[in-house]
């Protein structure tokens, strides 16, 4: 059938690991579901997470990407390539417009579901080193300490302050290394009496010259050039330049935010909106991995029950033999 003509049970945007979660969880419990994937998802700048459970060598983000899209296909499942760009409720259902990959430009097609999962991550703000992708394939510049922490051991560690809690993440890198410096983003210093009181406790390093500009040396580490014309080497930068979640199409629709304009859901992915769940990073919480295919379960769970029920038809099996007329036919 025409995707337009469809009522889908499910209408997932995002094909990162939680939205290809959730779908795979839904397909197992029999629901129709068109997921619709822009291809961005962060687990492809990934070059090898350790913090997956299930890998002891650890997994290359598109290999748990590819993995989980063949999953999907086993239980009849696919991704459309594209983008969702407007998303309405239109006679009690849900309407995606969906702007096709290989479509001419403008084309639209109209994708109808009980239900809409939110699944499209966050936007990282605009990294400030040239060939920022090689950087972070080769583990020089880093954007997530809860990820990538211990694999950083003992290493010299540059963090920047961040907008809220500048200090938080310098502090949390001493468990790592004893040589962690935090550098100050802007002229006028974010810090109080406290954090630098807690610095100094710590052993954290304070530049407070602002960090101006960040390049690349010959062996690809990180230099971080001051306002005060200092340049300091490290082995790996955390720019902590926080990130922007892609919610606009919930929040279109009323679903409410909070910091960042993340999603507020509840313990079963609710959002605000009735029948709009969302799940991983778009949502107020830990961007991990585990939380993104944990969130899927829970909302794939909480969806599935609250649709009508799918109820299995008989299968359709031969009738039973019937015994000839004249009784069963006798041996010999
Ligand atoms: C460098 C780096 C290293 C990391 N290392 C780790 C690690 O080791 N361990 C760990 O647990 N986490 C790690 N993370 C975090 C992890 O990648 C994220 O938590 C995870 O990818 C979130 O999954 P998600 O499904 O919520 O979103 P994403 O994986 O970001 O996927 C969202 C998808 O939605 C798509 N999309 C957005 N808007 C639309 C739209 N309108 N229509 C259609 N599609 C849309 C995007 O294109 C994207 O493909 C790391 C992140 C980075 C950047």
């Amino acid at each position: 059938m025409p995707i337009q003509d469809q009522v889908y049970d499910c209408l997932i945007i995002g094909g990162g690991p939680g939205g290809l979660t959730a779908a795979i969880y839904l397909r197992r419990f029999t629901r129709s579901v068109a997921l619709v994937d822009k291809g961005n998802s962060r687990l492809r700048l990934i070059p090898v997470s350790h913090n997956y459970p299930g890998f002891p060598e650890g997994v290359p983000g598109n290999v748990l990407l590819g993995n989980l899209s063949v999953q999907l296909e086993r239980y009849g499942g696919s991704v459309m390539p594209g983008e969702i760009v407007d998303l309405r409720i239109e006679d009690g259902l849900f309407v995606g417009d969906y702007a096709a990959e290989d479509a001419p430009e403008g084309e639209l097609t109209r994708i109808r579901a009980h239900t809409v999962l939110l699944a499209t991550g966050v936007a990282d703000g605009g990294l400030p080193i040239e060939n920022w992708r090689e950087a972070i394939a080769f583990g020089s510049l880093r954007l997530c300490p809860v990820c990538d922490g211990f694999d950083v051991m003992d290493k010299r560690i540059a963090v920047a302050t961040a907008d809220t809690n500048p200090v938080g993440h310098a502090l949390f890198m001493r468990t790592f290394s004893a040589d962690v410096t935090l550098f100050e983003r802007g002229s006028a210093s974010m810090l109080n009496d406290e954090d630098r009181r807690r610095l100094d406790a710590a052993g954290v390093r304070l530049i407070e010259s602002p960090l101006l500009s960040v390049t690349l040396d010959a062996s690809m580490k990180p230099v971080l050039h001051t306002e005060d014309g200092e340049d300091y080497s490290a082995d790996v930068f955390y720019p902590m330049l926080g990130e922007k979640a892609r919610s606009n199409l919930a929040a279109k629709l009323g679903a409410r935010t909070a910091q960042c304009e993340e999603l507020l859901v509840d313990a079963h992915q609710a959002t605000s909106v009735p029948g709009l769940y969302a799940i991983g990073d778009v949502t107020v919480g830990l961007n991990q991995i585990a939380v993104a295919t944990g969130g899927a379960a829970r909302a794939a769970v909480r969806i599935h029950n609250q649709l009508p029920p799918a109820l299995r038809r008989p299968p359709i099996r031969p009738s039973p033999l019937r015994p000839a007329s004249g009784g069963p036919a006798q041996a010999g």
